[in-house]
């Protein structure tokens, strides 16, 4: 699996699906948000009006020109290259004003508790938000940097929301060398984000911020699940974290029901299962699906195909942290550091450190978090395999109050 996913066609698809347009209705936060949003923006735009209203008036290029002729005419297209530089940084500092608002908003609201949850873990800094502006050389950058028809976006990687804006060097009097540092390049328009679960980046290009939040939230809760649920590295585990992801995350297929049944490829799916897994099978950013899937046609002996009985088995998005929650996820990997033995070893006078900091985590659940954990059959096994004795007790009770 790609430890980078670049984002396309899918999220033009999400800005017109009916869970997008939800985000940004009338009463909800996002739209309050947006209404905000937009005077800010309104604010913003007419200082960089006025900004470039002093920079490109021809006198004040004129002034610093020594001579006439050639080397005026060179003043003057720097000073018109200085004013758009710092147009584009000002519109990069507006970009991440307008992301970390919706961040903030969303944590702020208590309707969507997902959301909530993903603009938290956001916002602890669990996953990094990358506002990506687009250079105002971009065709002269990218060509000059071998990706001719791409474009050239600041600043990555350096710069997410949680560390201050970071920008680029602009090339002085165009014959400069460049300096791409901190700048991303994408050799196809039209990408307007991406992730990398190297680092726990997530990265918007200021294209997808034009959407809306609705549509960011849609891209933030499906990223998060991806570091969210704890998946391995296989094909399978790959393809349940994408079918997670659209189902809880982005919520694509919202629309398709999953108690509708459909026949196909020789197979029961509910309808939703096998729109998810329809779309990853033929979208070219996921040929591992297709791969995997397609391996295993020529076993006569359906019981022997792992991959595709696997992928029908996984009829609903099960996680071990559904919601993005930080707590889920503390407890979680509390839970899994800790065995039997601290367990033995662990008594309230004299706590062992293991099982004592997921006691703690288990207490700072919510009480909607701990129904939830108690009812998620993919902890039962972790329960009994981690814990023993009082604590295994302690943790049960804790979770049925
Ligand atoms: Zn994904």
């Amino acid at each position: 699996m790609a430890q980078v996913a670049r984002r396309r066609a899918p999220e033009r698809a999400r800005a017109d699906s009916p869970a997008v347009r939800a985000g940004g209705s009338a009463g909800s936060p996002a739209s309050a948000v947006q209404a905000l949003l937009r005077l800010q923006e309104q604010a913003g735009n007419s200082a960089v009006s006025r900004f470039l209203g002093v920079h490109e008036r021809p006198g004040v290029a004129l002034q610093r020109a020594p001579h006439g002729g050639h080397a005026e005419a060179a003043a003057r297209a720097e000073a018109r290259d200085v004013a758009r530089y710092e147009a584009t940084r000002r519109r990069h500092d507006r970009n991440r004003a307008i992301v970390q608002g919706w961040l903030n908003a969303g944590a702020a609201q208590h309707h969507d508790t997902r959301l909530r949850d993903s603009c938290e873990w956001a916002n602890t800094g669990r996953a990094k938000i990358s506002v990506l502006t687009k250079v105002h050389d971009s065709a002269a950058r990218s060509a000059a940097a071998g990706h001719a028809g791409g474009a050239a976006w600041f600043s990555y990687p350096a710069g997410d929301l949680t560390s201050a804006a970071s920008y680029y060097t602009r090339r002085p009097h165009q014959t400069g060398a460049w300096d791409n540092t901190n700048v991303n390049f994408e050799d196809v328009a039209g990408v307007d984000g991406f992730s990398d679960s190297n680092n726990h980046t997530i990265a918007l290009m200021e294209t997808a911020i034009a959407h809306g939040p609705g549509y960011f939230y849609g891209v933030l809760k499906h990223e998060v699940q991806h570091a969210a649920d704890d998946h391995g590295p296989s094909a399978l585990d790959g393809y349940q974290t994408e079918f997670r992801a659209y189902w809880l995350g982005s919520g694509e297929y919202d629309s398709v029901s999953p108690r509708a049944q459909v026949e196909r490829l020789g197979y029961h799916w509910n309808a939703r299962q096998w729109a998810i897994f329809h779309y990853l099978y033929r979208d070219p950013a996921y040929t591992y699906v297709k791969a995997a899937w397609d391996a295993e046609n020529a076993e006569p002996n359906r019981a022997l195909r792992t991959f595709q009985q696997a992928v029908i088995a996984f009829t609903r998005p099960e996680s071990v942290n559904p919601d993005n929650s930080i707590r889920v996820d503390t407890f979680y990997e509390a839970l899994k550091d800790t065995t039997p033995a601290d367990c033995a070893a662990h008594t309230p006078a004299s706590p062992n450190v293991k099982a004592g900091a997921m006691l703690a985590a288990l207490r700072l659940l919510e009480s909607g978090e701990r129904q939830q954990v108690r009812r998620n059959r993919l902890y039962e096994p972790l329960l009994t395999a981690h814990l023993q004795g009082s604590v295994l007790a302690t943790v049960r009770r804790t979770l049925t109050l």
